[in-house]
């Protein structure tokens, strides 16, 4: 073995550090300083929406570009699980940004029901911060948006904080929650409509557009996929699902059928802005505009660490539409690494990558096609089949039930929102019944439904009353105080559950594995090359564990620990 490679090996390296502290010992009693955080120009943190834990694995060896520079370059978890039970957008972007869970960080889902008006609440709507200067797409039934309703600081917030507000930090997303999050009370979040091909920000942000992000969509780049079709990227032959393009249940979108190619122009240009969300050119287009942000904020070029956070989202539009064991899925893969290998090039010629910190994971898994799991995987062999659950059936079901029970007509569910449904409260007060009685009235005829694994009652959870299992202890930790329903429903396995029965083919939403487990990477100064870590972890440890790479705070929501791999070596 050469000198080189000796120096260069761990246990040489070991043998040198007890020298050291031996050597120190004997001249002072003060004990050596813990290893001293490296300050990077820039923190990007990656999501992946709908990036399910194996598909990394899975497909490793056809990788040539940012997934294969994270595994080499980096520390890869691969055995990283949500520790609640609404594997949903806002809950995991939420979990990713402040490691917490619902009641620390605020979103028990992408929405909930606000008793007190009566009224939905979309996770980041604020109607006191209107789009800036009112382009509002037209579908979007939102017309304000803010990270008011996050209750917890984030990485980002804290990073700001602890530079005197002189880092900065930004987030860029096809959909609004998955910029807006991550993003924080203290970042400047920027996110796609779907209606103008443009990347809108709201007067929570700013006044006015920057100059920059004007021109850029008045550039409309998103324009140019009117001529672009979605061709496999790869050789046919490479592909794993090759010979099924066509599995059953698969949905598409719009123009966007279920097979290849898909054409993206459409006779109307506000189809092709729409569809773009479920191909990879969207998630080539965020990109670009993230890129974007970086030249022009100049990001990572100043003396504070500043951060950007993306989130790529098309993967989530596209395995609703396709689900996750399509060829649709399996090629956006491709996309997505090849996208990514040329976004850290780009970090790499303005900041470069060994003054870079990227962390990557993504805001949950994804089931299988109900309809697949029924052609003969797993579920048939417990002798129990998937299957779509109908919320506006089973509300109905269980609102006969209740009125039966207490001999009236009047309504006693108001919503239901994915993990909950809402008791109507007014109905409570009239009858002048006991709000935990029939909760409790409500639980029990809930899991009479087919598909519903087990459900518990707010009272209940309000006290930590239920029975401790690792399945139910992810649902206490979905439980939000104010904004959780009153009794919050577990399907069964390979059940899809979410409020319209048949707008998506694959869905994501439980406590199980295959939404829990997501991937988790880290690279960048100081961390190891190439290691795979397969114990558990949870996304609600990258918070504390970036916080302690940075030397900052953790959020003021954190539960989770430091992944030690991750800052153990640093000088
Ligand atoms: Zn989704």
């Amino acid at each position: 073995m050469s000198r080189l490679k000796l120096l260069a090996s761990a246990p040489a390296f070991a043998l040198a550090s007890t020298m050291l502290l031996s050597a120190c010992a004997t001249e002072s009693s003060v004990p050596q300083a813990a290893a001293t955080p490296p300050k990077p120009k820039l923190v990007v943190m990656i999501t992946i929406d709908q990036l399910r834990g194996d598909m990394p694995w899975r497909f490793k060896d056809r990788f040539t570009g940012g997934f294969r520079y994270l595994m080499d370059n980096g520390i890869s978890y691969s055995n990283a699980h949500y520790q609640h039970s609404t594997t949903f957008t806002a809950v995991g972007h939420a979990t990713l940004a402040t490691g917490g869970n619902a009641a620390q960080h605020g979103m028990p889902g992408n929405d909930w029901f606000d008793e007190k008006t009566g009224e939905r609440v979309y996770c980041i709507e604020d109607q006191r911060h209107p789009m800036i200067g009112g382009k509002v797409d037209a579908k979007t039934k939102h017309k304000g948006t803010s990270p008011r309703n996050i209750t917890s600081s984030t990485i980002g917030d804290e990073l700001v904080i602890a530079s005197g507000y002189k880092s900065r930090m930004f987030s860029v997303s096809i959909k609004d929650r998955g910029g807006i999050i991550p993003g924080g009370q203290l970042g400047k979040a920027f996110w796609y409509s779907s209606g103008s091909g443009q990347f809108n920000t709201s007067t929570y942000y700013y006044d006015k557009y920057p100059a920059w992000a004007d021109a850029w969509n008045k550039a409309d780049h998103a324009g140019k996929y009117q001529n672009v079709t979605w061709n496999l990227k790869q050789d046919k032959s490479r592909y794993v699902y090759a010979d099924h393009d066509n599995r059953p249940g698969e949905k598409g979108y719009k123009h966007l059928k279920a097979t290849f190619p898909h054409k993206l122009g459409a006779a109307k240009k506000s189809d092709m802005y729409s569809v773009l969300r479920f191909a990879p050119q969207g998630d080539e287009l965020t990109l670009a505009f993230a890129k974007e942000v970086i030249k022009q904020e100049k990001l990572g070029q100043g003396k504070y660490t500043d951060m950007l956070a993306v989130s790529l989202s098309a993967l989530d539009y596209l395995g609703h539409a396709w689900g996750p064991n399509s060829l649709e899925y399996e090629d956006m893969l491709m996309w997505i690494d090849g996208y990514l290998g040329d976004f850290f090039s780009y970090i790499d010629k303005t900041v470069g990558l060994d003054k870079t910190l990227i962390f990557l994971s993504a805001d949950h898994g994804i089931d299988e096609v109900p309809e697949n799991l029924n052609q003969g995987f797993y579920m048939t062999r417990t002798g129990e089949g998937a299957g779509r659950h109908d919320p506006k059936k089973f509300s109905l079901r269980v609102n006969n039930a209740l009125q039966k029970r207490y001999n009236t007509k009047e309504p006693f569910i108001s919503a239901f929102w994915n993990p909950a449904l809402y008791l109507n409260m007014d109905t409570i007060a009239k009858l002048k019944l006991d709000v935990a009685e029939v909760e409790r009235a409500l639980r029990d005829e809930i899991v009479k439904v087919d598909g519903v694994a087990a459900a518990a009652t707010r009272t209940d959870l309000l006290i930590g009353n239920v029975t401790k299992t690792p399945i139910m202890d992810k649902l206490q930790r979905s439980f939000h105080p104010s904004r959780s329903g009153n009794v919050l429903i577990l399907q069964t396995q390979g059940w899809y559950l979410y409020p319209n029965v048949d707008q998506f083919a694959a869905m994501h939403g439980s406590p199980y594995s295959y939404d829990t487990y997501v991937p988790i990477m880290f690279a960048g100064p100081g961390i190891k090359k190439g290691a795979v870590v397969n114990r558990l972890v949870g996304p609600e440890d990258i918070a504390a564990t970036v916080a302690a790479y940075l030397g900052t705070k953790p959020p003021s929501g954190s539960v989770g620990t430091v992944l030690y791999e991750v800052v153990d070596g640093l000088k």
